[in-house]
């Protein structure tokens, strides 16, 4: 029997739905959610991602304001403007569009954001928070992940995952994640494909997870029966945007599966939306 494809918008309305009611009480109280996001240059990506993002704070009535650099801005101006969303009262969420220019360190930057106003759960702060098991402002794509496995109904307890992607906003905090469900947790990258052995480890995959970048590295035959499969790549292939996974084939081997695009890019956009509510709470309390 074909997979049942997970439906990420759907997953991400209801996630939006619940957080309507937390909006309406902050602004009741005069704590008006809102993002600022800093973007740097002119990257055609990013572009995209900001309008998404913008256009989905509108819709739930959070603020949304874009601050706009030339690629030359110095890396003590940027940190100087980051410093400033971190003492203003106005600003709930900080989002640092990626990329940054070369010359930019993107990760001190990240890390000067005040973790309770770190939108996008990179700060050190709230990785730590992950390895404790307890996300405040998590990572959202990790976060999106675990909410579509879960959307799914199956119990986790005991169950081997494979994660194929080891990056520090998606991969690991997804495997700290899911070890923290007591999911048996095998973290996959480059090196294993190097070595030939990335089958080996994707056919053991209960609940299997991509996140590489490269159209078609999973293979349909490589998953295991039943398998739940999350698909984070986006690869823009002859015009379409694909994931990581042979979809078509793995569909009719795994129980539920994620579609590119429509699965974990809509539920990221949510989480990124609930961090921004949540950081508005924390900075009540
Ligand atoms: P990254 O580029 O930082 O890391 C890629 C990972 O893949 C690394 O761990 C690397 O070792 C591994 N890798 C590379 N080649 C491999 C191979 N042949 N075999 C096994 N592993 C291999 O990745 P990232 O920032 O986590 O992004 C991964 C993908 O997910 C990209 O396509 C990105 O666009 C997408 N992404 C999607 C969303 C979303 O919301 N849908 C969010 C974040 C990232």
């Amino acid at each position: 029997m074909p997979a049942q494809i997970i439906d990420g918008v759907k997953i991400a309305n209801k996630i939006k739905e619940g957080l309507k009611e937390e909006i309406q009480k902050l602004k009741a109280e005069g704590k008006s959610p809102s993002l600022a996001a800093i973007q740097v240059g002119t990257d055609p990506g990013s572009e995209v991602y900001i309008r998404s993002q913008k256009k989905s704070c509108e819709k739930m009535g959070i603020e949304y304001n874009l601050h706009k650099f030339d690629e030359k801005i110095t890396q003590t101006e940027l940190a100087d403007f980051i410093q400033k969303l971190n003492q203003n009262p106005g600003v709930s969420g900080i989002i640092l569009q990626m990329p940054l220019p070369s010359h930019l360190d993107a990760r001190y930057l990240q890390h000067l954001i005040d973790p309770k106003k770190d939108a996008e759960g990179v700060s050190p702060t709230n990785m730590g928070m992950v390895v404790y098991g307890k996300p405040v402002l998590g990572p959202c794509t990790a976060m999106a992940v675990i909410e579509l496995i879960k959307s799914t109904g199956v119990e986790l307890y005991g169950k081997e995952a494979v994660m194929v992607g080891h990056s520090d906003i998606v991969g690991k905090p997804t495997a700290l994640l899911l070890l923290d469900k007591f999911v048996t947790t095998s973290v996959c990258h480059i090196a294993t494909g190097e070595r030939g052995i990335l089958p080996d480890y994707v056919k053991r995959g209960e609940i299997l997870i991509v996140a590489v970048g490269k159209a078609n590295l999973i293979k349909g035959e490589w998953i295991r029966e039943g398998a739940i499969v999350i698909d984070v790549g986006i690869n823009r292939v002859g015009g379409k945007i694909v994931g990581d996974v042979e979809f078509e084939v793995a569909k009719e081997r795994a129980s539920y599966i994620t579609p590119v695009p429509g699965g974990v890019g809509p539920v990221t956009t949510a989480m990124l939306l609930k961090n921004t509510v949540e950081a508005a709470k924390l900075q009540i309390k």
